[in-house]
This record gives structure tokens, sequence and C-alpha cells, in this order.
């Protein structure tokens, strides 16, 4: 007897885009793909700050079945990465199975199905649910006091505001991880004034972020699709110094460290700023940031980098610790995430009625990023530990999504009615990753977002080729399936 798979897939970003696009590769038709934005693109969708561009190389921060010949740049800008994804939804016409200003607020598994409810008041009953809800979804905004009084403009990176006026303004920017870096180095030149309040340096390193690609190379790509997929597999191959560099102290992570503090040093000739701007852990460690441009930015007459702490907000600016007021009309927030709240605020119970918040009441964790013990028929792409910045995302997404798709035949063949991960095969999995975390540079003495509130890395200590053995084909051992 064969049945179709019913399948949900919840969120439009890049993983939820690769998921859907290779199920219907692979013959599955009959899912929905229900996103609580108004467009897709996940976060290209709802982050449109100036300046804000992907520090992956373009050619290689894309699908392998879409692949794009004519980036604008050798990095691409967020709006171009957006109409990239839209482009891919309508390439594999996506549009059909799409429902936007969808959230869903409610997933409960009733035994035999999942029943899933959006806020729209669609209700869907399906045999799976894939999560593709993303991790850097839910801005943080710190709690400083006096936020509320000031009486400037105040705007979120990751909801910005298009009609905010920028230029001739004196302007605020507090956090300096990737996204406060690359908005001071675009608003700097037409600012009045720019202050950066940085509370730990960030290590920054030079790279071409605004060097276009050559309109030869997309022509010649174009023409030899062939030669663009090869292209293609050698990026993704070389991508791997990416992970040399992250998962063991190699010669490849000491090159690249000096290289960070040469950066610095040879930027920032000013003694005391460079002091200032002098991290006290390893590069590397944090989220690295790369930009072409603050140095330069920051050294500007218009520019001031304030480390002082900030002790109030006024309804004029800002006080810090040492007691300087700055003024300021317009202040932004680029404080990133809460990022380890995966899927939630969704209702979400699997087995039993167990709760998602009781299953992960020590911290997200799953069976090679994929599935949760006591959630039967459920899975996630890019869920914990997934890689960020080591291991392509994309690559990664189709990979898992690949790996479901074998879970789906073997439900149309008739093979099983629930595939549930086992606790015993997600504990080992968990101790592994934990031991395999040691010497990354991750592990090197930083606080970042990468550390759960129970202080795990939520991060993937290994390289592209144990990744691929480890979701090639399901072990069934590992698995409960009834
Ligand atoms: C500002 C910013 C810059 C970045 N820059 C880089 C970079 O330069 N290089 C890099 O490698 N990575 C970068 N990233 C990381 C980025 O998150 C990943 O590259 C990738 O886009 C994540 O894709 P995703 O599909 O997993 O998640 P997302 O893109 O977050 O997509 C998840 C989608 O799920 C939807 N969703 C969530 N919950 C629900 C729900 N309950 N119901 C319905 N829909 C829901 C969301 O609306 C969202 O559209 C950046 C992230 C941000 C925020």
């Amino acid at each position: 007897m064969t049945r179709e798979p019913r399948i949900v897939i919840i969120g439009a970003g890049i993983a939820g885009i690769a998921t859907a696009v290779t199920l219907q590769r692979a013959g599955f038709h009959d899912f929905t793909i229900l996103e609580k934005g108004d467009d897709v693109g996940g976060v290209w969708h709802w982050n449109h700050y100036p300046g804000l561009t992907c520090d992956i190389p373009s050619q290689l921060y894309q699908f392998s079945f879409a692949p794009k010949p004519d980036w604008a740049g050798i990095f691409a800008q967020g709006d171009e990465i957006q109409s990239y994804l839209r482009g891919v939804v309508e390439q594999f016409g996506l549009g059909d199975r799409l429902r936007l200003t969808s959230e869903v607020t409610s997933t409960v598994f009733s035994g035999a199905t999942w029943h899933v409810v959006t806020t729209d008041g669609a209700e869907l009953e399906a045999d799976f649910v894939i999560a593709a809800t993303g991790v850097l979804h839910h801005p943080f905004t710190p709690d400083i006091a006096g936020l509320d009084s000031f009486k400037g403009d105040l705007v979120h990176t990751a909801r910005w505001d298009d009609d905010i006026e920028t230029g001739g303004r004196r302007i605020a920017v507090i956090g300096n991880g990737s996204t406060g870096v690359q908005i001071v180095s675009a608003l700097q030149r037409d600012a009045a004034h720019i202050t950066h309040f940085v509370r730990t340096p960030q290590w920054v390193i030079w790279a071409p972020m605004g060097l276009s690609q050559p309109t030869v190379l997309a022509r010649v790509l174009h023409r030899l699709p062939a030669l663009h997929r090869r292209f293609y597999g050698v990026l993704l191959r070389g991508s791997r110094i990416l992970t040399d560099i992250a998962v063991r102290p190699t010669w490849q992570r000491r090159l690249a460290q000096n290289y960070a503090r040469w950066c610095l040093r040879l930027q920032i000739r000013d003694r005391e700023l460079r002091d200032r701007l002098t991290p006290d852990y390893q590069p590397f460690c944090k989220r690295q940031v790369i930009s072409a441009s603050y140095y330069r930015a920051i050294r500007a007459g218009n520019a001031d980098v304030v480390t002082a702490e900030i002790e109030e907000i006024t309804p004029r600016g800002i006080r810090t610790a040492d007691g300087r007021e700055h003024d300021v009309d317009l202040l932004i927030l680029a404080t990133g995430f809460q990022a380890h709240n995966y899927m939630r605020p969704m209702k979400l119970h699997g087995r039993d009625g167990l709760d998602i918040d009781d299953a992960w009441a020590k911290g997200p964790r799953a069976y090679r990023m994929t599935a949760i013990p006591g959630f039967p028929n459920f899975f996630t792409v890019l869920g914990p530990n997934s890689p960020t910045g080591s291991v392509s995302l994309q690559y990664s997404s189709e990979l898992t999504a690949r790996y479901i798709a074998q879970w789906l035949q073997r439900f149309r063949d008739g093979e099983f009615g629930t595939v549930e991960v086992t606790e015993q095969a997600t504990t080992k999995f968990n101790d592994d990753v934990a031991a395999a975390l040691g010497p990354t540079v991750w592990n090197t003495g930083c606080n970042s977002w990468y550390l759960t509130d129970e202080g795990n890395i939520d991060l993937w200590p290994y390289d592209r080729k144990t990744m691929t053995a480890m979701l090639a084909r399901p072990d069934d051992r590992d698995f409960h399936i009834a």
C-alpha cells in the first residue's frame, strides 16, 4: 500500500525553501509552507538595514539546485539575496504551496498525525511537520534604564524603518556584531555625527566586501552551466578552510588569527584607540565580523567609539558610566536576537502531550540537527547544533532535506506510521558533540550568542564530510519505527 505523506513546512527562509525544493524534486508534492512574514527570504526579508551584506561569497551563498551566474557583488547585499530567494520560489513553482502571513501558533501530535494551527485561523492535518523556523528571528532589546524615555527616533536593525532619515543626523549605534559594524560603516559618511557604543570589542577582519563580480564571469557561468556547477563544487570544497579554522587548533587557525590582529594593527594606528578596540579573547571565537570599511569609518572626524558602559538612556541621548552625555537624534539598536528560541513561541506538543518547553528545559537538543525524542514524524532543518560560518547553510539544509525525504519515502511505501528518534541516540550524539566542541575556536574563552543559557555551544563541531556521512541515510537502530 502506498500513501502520499501530507507535509507542513514551517518557515520560508533558506532552510524552508531548500526543504520544499528538495522534497519536490524527490517526488513529494503534498506539502504546504507556512510563513509568518509577508514575503519569503527569512532573515533576508526581515532585515533591510543600510549596509546589510552577506559575508559568505555570493557564488557559495546559493542553493546547489539554483545557481545564479550574475550576482552583482562578490559578496551580495541583503536585497539581492532576498530577490534571489523570491526567484527560486517562482522558478520551482512553490507559490501555490506557500501561505504567507501565516504564523503557526500550535503544532500538536494526536498519536497518529499532527494538527497545525495558524494565526489566520487555518487548521491543517499533517503526517509530517518540518520546522525551518531559523534562529536569528526574535530581535533582542537590551534592558537599559530609560530606553522608553528617549525622545528621538529609536529603531532595532531587525525591524528597520526605510522612512527613517539618517543623513545629517547625530546617530548612536549600540552593538558591534556584524550588523553594528555594517550599519556604522554605511551611515558614517552622511551622518552629522555617529557614535558607536561598544561593550566588548570585536575582531574585524578585512575582506573586499564591496567588490563587484566581473561581468565576464557572469557571462561565462551563464553560458557554461556545467562549468558553473564545477565552480560551485570547488567553492564548497574550498570553504573547508572555514571548518579548519573553527574546529581544530591548526596552522590555518593561527594564520587566520594573525591576519585578524594585523587588520587591527594596520588600520588603527592611534595607539589609544587600538587598545580600546583590542579584544581580550581569540579571533574567530565569536561570529567573525568581516568588513572592508569599518575601521576607516570610525577613524573619520565625525565618528567616535565609546567603550564606557552605558548607564542610562535619557530623553536626549545616552549617559555613560564616565559621566558623559551623548546627545543623539537617532538611536539604533544593533543588539541581535534571542538566538536559542527555536520554533518558540509556538505551542509544540509531541507524543503524550510532551511540551517542547519541558523537553528542552535544559536547552535545545536534537539528534544530528534534525530529530527530537518525543516528537514523532517531526524534523528540524538548521535546528540545534547547525553550523554557522563553518559549513555552507545551503548545503546543510539540502542534505538534511534529502535525509528527511528518505523517511518520507519509507512512509509512502507503507513501511511505518510513525518514526521517532530514541533518547539514547540523541544523548550519545549530544555527548559526542560536547566532546568534539572542546578544541573548537568557539571554546577559547569568549562570551557569544553561540552559547545557550546553560553554557553549551550550539554549533556543529565537525566538517562537511562528517555531516554528509551522518545524514547520508537513516540508521534504524537510532529510531523507534512503529
Ligand atoms: C542580519 C543577519 C545577517 C546575516 N548575515 C549572514 C551572513 O553574512 N552569512 C551567513 O552565513 N549567515 C548570515 N546570517 C545567518 C542567517 O540566519 C542564515 O544565513 C540563514 O539565512 C538562516 O536561514 P533559516 O531559513 O534557517 O532561517 P530564517 O532565515 O530565520 O527563516 C526562518 C523563517 O521562519 C519563519 N518563522 C519562524 N517562526 C514561524 C512560525 N511560528 N510560523 C511561521 N513562520 C515562522 C520566519 O518568519 C522566517 O521567515 C545572518 C542573519 C541575520 C539575522
